[in-house]
Parts: C-alpha cells; sequence; structure tokens
C-alpha cells in the first residue's frame, strides 16, 4: 500500500516536469512490484546499484570499524543523480574493494547502517545540483531554485535568499509582484528545492 502510494507521487512528479529518487535494498522483491515497474517506464527515469561501502559505509566488528556492502537499488528522473549514485563494489569472496573484509549489515550494524554516510549525502546533494543546474532550474551564485514559468501562479513562495545576478533578480522580482497570489511585496523570494525534488524513500531498512 504504502509502496503504490510512493509510486503514485513518483508518477505525478514526472508528469508534472518535477523529479523523484527512490532507494530500496537491491533484493528487495519490491522491485519486481508492478507500481515500481511502472515507473521505471516512466520519461528519464533510470535505476542504479549502488554498494554503500563505496561511499564509506561501515560497521563495528568485534570492536574494529570494517565496511559495510548494503547493495541497494535507486530509482530517479535527475540523470545527474543517476550520474553519481552507481558505484559498486570491485572486491571478491566477502572483501571490500580496499582489501578489508567486509561487516555484515546485521543485528546492531543494521541499525548503524540506517543512517547515510556523509559521503552518500554529498552525493546525492552533489548529483540534486548538477542536475537542476542542466536543466536551468538552479543558477550559479543562487541559493534555491527558479520556478518554470507555469508554476508561477500556483508556486508556494517561501523563505528569501540572495543571488549574485541582479538581472534574475529582478526578473523574479517582476514575477512575484505580478503574482495574485502574492499581495505585497516582501523582497525576492524563491520556490524551495524540496518542491521541485519530490520526496526521498528510505524505508525498509
Ligand atoms: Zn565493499
Amino acid at each position: 500500500m504504502h509502496l503504490n502510494f510512493v509510486c503514485s507521487l513518483y508518477e505525478e512528479q514526472v508528469k508534472t516536469g518535477r523529479f523523484f529518487i527512490h532507494e530500496h535494498p537491491a533484493l528487495a522483491t519490491s522491485w519486481e512490484e508492478p507500481a515500481v515497474k511502472r515507473v521505471m517506464k516512466l520519461a528519464n527515469v533510470q535505476v542504479s546499484r549502488v554498494d554503500a561501502c563505496q561511499y564509506g559505509m561501515t560497521g563495528t566488528y568485534h570492536g574494529e570499524d570494517l565496511p559495510v556492502k548494503k547493495p541497494t537499488r535507486w530509482m530517479t528522473n535527475m540523470k545527474g543523480v543517476t550520474e553519481v549514485l552507481h558505484r559498486m563494489c570491485s572486491g571478491r569472496n566477502g572483501l571490500c574493494s580496499d582489501g578489508r573484509q567486509h561487516a555484515t549489515c546485521t543485528g546492531k550494524r543494521a541499525e548503524e547502517t540506517a543512517v547515510y554516510p556523509l559521503k552518500l549525502c554529498k552525493a546525492i546533494l552533489q548529483g540534486i545540483t548538477s542536475h537542476l543546474r542542466k536543466v536551468g532550474l538552479l543558477h550559479e551564485g543562487c541559493m534555491g531554485v527558479m520556478p518554470d514559468a507555469e508554476d508561477e501562479h500556483t508556486a508556494e513562495y517561501s523563505g528569501v535568499s540572495e543571488c549574485d545576478d541582479e538581472e534574475i533578480g529582478m526578473a523574479k522580482l517582476q514575477r512575484v509582484e505580478n503574482s495574485p497570489e502574492v499581495p505585497q511585496r516582501t523582497g525576492v523570494q524563491w520556490i524551495g528545492a524540496t518542491k521541485n525534488v519530490g520526496s526521498v524513500q528510505a524505508q525498509g531498512r
């Protein structure tokens, strides 16, 4: 039920030109569910495999910090995210690519690895940023995301941030002033990144 619900959100995101990221264990049966397969067929949706050890995931084994492989698959319609989330471990026979033994992802370590390592978080953010720049929603020197023209009157304008590019700032200000949903001028306002990025599902660990 939950899976069907998030998949319906992903479909809506794609159909309205917005984005989503979905992650689940690589061997989870959810990848075979019709709702997930439907999303995979939507425009620009790609699936990639990630071994968490390649992004710094570790767990404690007999007092030692060891890499944890924890294979996951990621599904997104942001090419920039797929480009940074695809690293797999080349180690064999229980060893990680750096030669250390993998620790299993069980018991207490399973709890520890419910938290994404910093390197993985950074990769996700870099992927989102590079994708939004490529599609022209994020501009150099700006904080936040520019709404599409069609979002102009429906966007929920929240938060204020600065922009070095005066021209873009003024163009945006003009739109805010002209928007019937924004009765008073409160400065240059930007749509929050989360509106365009959509939902990140990280459950079932
Ligand atoms: Zn590894």
